[in-house]
């Protein structure tokens, strides 16, 4: 396993995720709380245009609950790295298909572990 190729794209992935973040704070400085006491305050102005606005504000603030998410996995790969365990299953031990870690290198499970935990 050439785990130096992995940790090389799990950085790059990673500086990439926490760009993103900086650039939905830096275009959303408010937090989610402020924008509804903005929508109360301005109740008189077009309800059609505040929910939008709200919409797409809360679109963001998935995407970065889940990029937080993404880089924790990325940071946990990497500690899998460091420790040689990178590219085994951390529920059955298994060798991760390379084609998965491809698509994913911060994946801890393997295919068949993965869809299991989707299908409980
Ligand atoms: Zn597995």
């Amino acid at each position: 396993m050439d785990s130096d190729r992995f940790r090389t794209a799990l950085l790059d992935e990673r500086a990439r995720i926490e760009g993103a973040i900086e650039y939905l704070h830096r275009e959303n400085p408010g937090s989610l709380e402020d924008e509804t006491e903005e929508m109360i305050g301005n109740s008189d102005n077009h309800l059609g245009d505040s929910a939008a606005g709200t919409l797409d504000r809360e679109i963001d603030y998935t995407l970065e609950g889940h990029s937080e998410q993404v880089l924790a996995q990325i940071d946990s790969a990497l500690g899998r790295i460091d420790a040689g365990s990178f590219g085994t299953c951390t529920s059955c031990g298994r060798a991760i298909a390379e084609e998965r870690l491809e698509a994913r290198p911060w994946a801890s499970l393997c295919i068949e572990c993965q869809r299991s935990s989707e299908r409980p």
